[in-house]
């Protein structure tokens, strides 16, 4: 892996304060980025304005100030780049992989059966007229999509069938978070993602767009979620408790255990934390398990 060019980044929904959850894919992404001596973006995912809450996006920038991270260069704002999400958009159009879908949630919820992440929409609309206030949907290609993350080893889905044709753009006209994503990774030149698993299945349906788009895939990491599962140690209340900017140092430690770190010291300043948390990394960072067969 060429180190001088790493660029990793941050991307928060600003919909409530950081979290401990954010706070661990914040960590993994940060370390990952020092350890290849790379940079670190920061982009604020507040595309979905409705489930934006006021203030959220400021006070994620002053928590992570306070634990430490420094980003760089200027902090992307979602909501500001429509203009980069309309023209995906119109690139796929031009290719015909765009149609529009008048299915309500409602009917999709009552009809359609449950894939890896929501329901699976098996195209109703595909030979359909527009209509007017219709959502946007992706064709996806009837293949299967594979690709080695850096934690989870091999991971493939066939789209097709485990999720089916997505949506780009909603009905109230904003952009879907798939596409917004994969645009702004292109253009900020990111080649490496660390996030939380609970974004792995939407991983492929970035990768089928990057590679409608003619855009790179970058290398995947997706780190443990921290579990909200019954008999899980950590409580749902736990997690959504926002951290505390004034305590830095007992969230940090408590993240880089999470992460997999076996003799994590207390320590007395953030200086302290960082070296350790350095040090700790490249051993933290390996798959979980042995590759399976795609
Ligand atoms: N904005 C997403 C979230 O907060 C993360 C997106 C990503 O890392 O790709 O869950």
């Amino acid at each position: 892996m060429s180190s001088s060019r790493y660029r990793g980044r941050f991307a928060p929904s600003p919909t409530g304060p950081l979290h401990f959850g954010s706070l661990v894919a914040a960590l993994g992404s940060y370390l990952d980025a020092r350890a290849h001596d790379g940079s670190w973006l920061l982009r604020m995912e507040d595309v979905d304005a409705p489930r934006v809450m006021p203030g959220a996006a400021d006070a994620i920038l002053r928590a992570l100030e306070a634990h430490g991270f420094e980003w760089d260069g200027e902090i992307t704002y979602q909501s500001r780049r429509g203009a980069v999400y309309r023209a995906a958009l119109q690139a796929l159009q031009d290719q015909g992989l765009v149609y529009a879908c008048a299915c309500s949630r409602k009917q999709l919820a009552e009809t359609a059966k449950r894939g890896i992440d929501g329901y699976i929409y098996r195209g109703a609309c595909r030979e359909r007229p527009p209509a007017a206030d219709a959502a946007l949907r992706l064709r996806v290609p009837a293949e299967r999509i594979a690709f080695d993350d850096r934690v989870q080893g091999r991971v493939a889905c066939d789209l097709a069938r485990e999720s089916g044709d997505f949506v780009l753009k909603r009905a109230d006209g904003i952009y879907a978070y798939q596409l917004a994503v994969v645009a702004d990774d292109a253009e900020q030149g990111i080649t490496d993602i660390v996030r939380g698993a609970d974004l792995l299945t939407s991983t492929p349906r970035q990768i089928v767009l990057q590679r409608y788009l003619g855009l790179p895939t970058p290398r995947y990491a997706h780190l443990p979620v921290v579990l909200d599962a019954a008999g899980d140690k950590l409580s749902k209340q736990t997690l959504a408790e926002p951290i505390d900017p004034q305590r830095p140092l007992p969230a940090l430690l408590r993240a880089l255990r999470f992460l997999g770190a076996s003799d994590v010291r207390e320590v007395g300043g953030l200086a302290e934390f960082w070296a350790q948390a350095d040090a700790a990394w490249p051993v933290l960072i390996r798959p979980l398990r042995g590759r399976r067969p795609a």
